[in-house]
């Protein structure tokens, strides 16, 4: 082991103590409990910030997913088309839910949910009499799907779109936030997301009625009465009002997070452009990406284990890309619509570590670990 440990990507508080600002107002007033000021204020600031009517603070963003699905009707039996190439949170809910996900292939251009792809298994399952209840969109580490021709799609067989928003707070596409442009957007802020409240999710939408009833949901379905009662069934899922507090402090300093993820992709791409088989994540010039990680593919002699190694032994944290669900063993039943493009990515990419605290020499170091390995 040689020098201080470099993360992929981990909590950074504001310098100016934003976080402990809010959270010390919360002990004061003693909102410790569920809900409260900083509840409110936090989806409102949010929900501001990215220009959307409405939004609800959950525990996670796994909770936000499935409140979406629920808001989007869907049920034991229904499919979902999912985009195959993702954290599992991401399809969990589905299951949750006893629906039957449908995973859909990425293409180079994104990353994400190719079109044809969904086009495709449109088509398919039309021809069985089938159409799907939602479509789970994702913008993977930051990269914006394809929103034009997806939303165009879902519009046409008028299926709701959900946005997996989770790791692209901050994200632009074409000049809108990501999350904003299907029906339901869901953000997380886990601990290794671009702001974090410890743990903590968050969905949006324009539908204030169904924000409202995720609401309801997500506070044990306490229909109004002086008593307990309950026509339908319940969730605990609200965010806390202490960790509210983390969010809205985080939020004021969601712009240098972005600045400084950028600037890290900036500084792989510059040093790694004589490094022959790189290909850095393709951050299309439709979109402003948040650059939440740095990931490459590696199409020449070094491969992804042997970059992964070799900063391993160095202290440095790096990790593959995430595996398909299709290719998840718990996940081997369902279709897959598509062509292999993320198996692909999957095989040949690597996250850099991408840290908003690693300094120009921990870059450089690196950075000179990962050229060593093409001499
Ligand atoms: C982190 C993440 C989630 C889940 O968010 P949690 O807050 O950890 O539940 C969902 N989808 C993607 C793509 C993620 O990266």
């Amino acid at each position: 082991m040689s020098g201080e440990k470099i993360y992929l990507s981990s909590p950074h508080m504001s310098d100016e103590g934003y976080e402990m600002n809010f959270i010390k107002e919360a002990f004061e007033s003693n909102w410790i409990a569920p809900l409260g000021r900083n509840v409110n204020e936090f989806e409102r600031e949010l929900a501001n910030m990215v220009g959307i009517k409405s939004a609800a603070a959950l525990s996670t963003g796994t909770a936000a997913i499935h409140m979406a699905l629920k808001a989007a009707g869907v049920s034991e039996g229904d499919i979902v088309f999912c985009q195959s190439l993702t954290f599992s949170a991401t399809a969990n809910p589905i299951i949750y839910e006893k629906a039957v996900p449908v995973f859909i292939d990425s293409d180079y251009e994104t990353w994400n949910m190719s079109p044809s792809a969904l086009q495709k298994a449109f088509e398919k399952y039309g021809k069985l009499g089938k159409k799907p209840k939602a479509v789970i969109v994702v913008h993977l580490y930051g990269l914006s799907a394809n929103m034009d021709k997806i939303s165009e799609i879902c519009n046409k067989y008028d299926v709701t779109l959900i946005e997996d928003a989770a790791e692209s707070l901050g994200t632009l596409y074409k000049g809108r936030y990501t999350g904003t442009i299907g029906d339901y957007g869901v953000f997380s802020f886990n601990g290794n997301k671009i702001i974090t409240t410890s743990g903590g999710g968050m969905l949006i939408s324009d539908n204030e009625e169904s924000i409202n009833k995720v609401k309801f949901w997500a506070t044990q379905s306490r229909d109004p009465a002086r008593h307990y009662q309950h026509s339908e069934l319940g969730f605990n899922y609200r965010m806390s009002n202490v960790l509210a507090g983390i969010g809205r402090g985080q939020l004021m300093i969601l712009n240098q997070r972005i600045e400084k993820k950028r600037y890290i992709f900036e500084y792989y791409k510059k040093m790694l452009k004589d490094m022959e088989g790189i290909h850095m994540m393709p951050v299309n010039n439709w979109s402003k990406s948040n650059c939440w990680l740095s990931c490459i593919l590696l199409r020449g002699k070094v491969k992804p284990l042997d970059i992964i190694l070799a900063l391993e032994k160095n202290n440095i944290e790096s990790r593959p890309i995430w595996k398909p669900m299709h290719m998840q063993p718990f996940y081997s039943g369902y279709d897959f619509v598509g062509a292999g493009v993320s198996e692909i990515i999957f095989e040949d990419g690597v996250c850099l570590p991408s840290d908003t605290k690693m300094t120009d020499e921990d870059l450089n170091r690196t950075v000179s670990i990962i050229k060593g390995l093409w001499i």
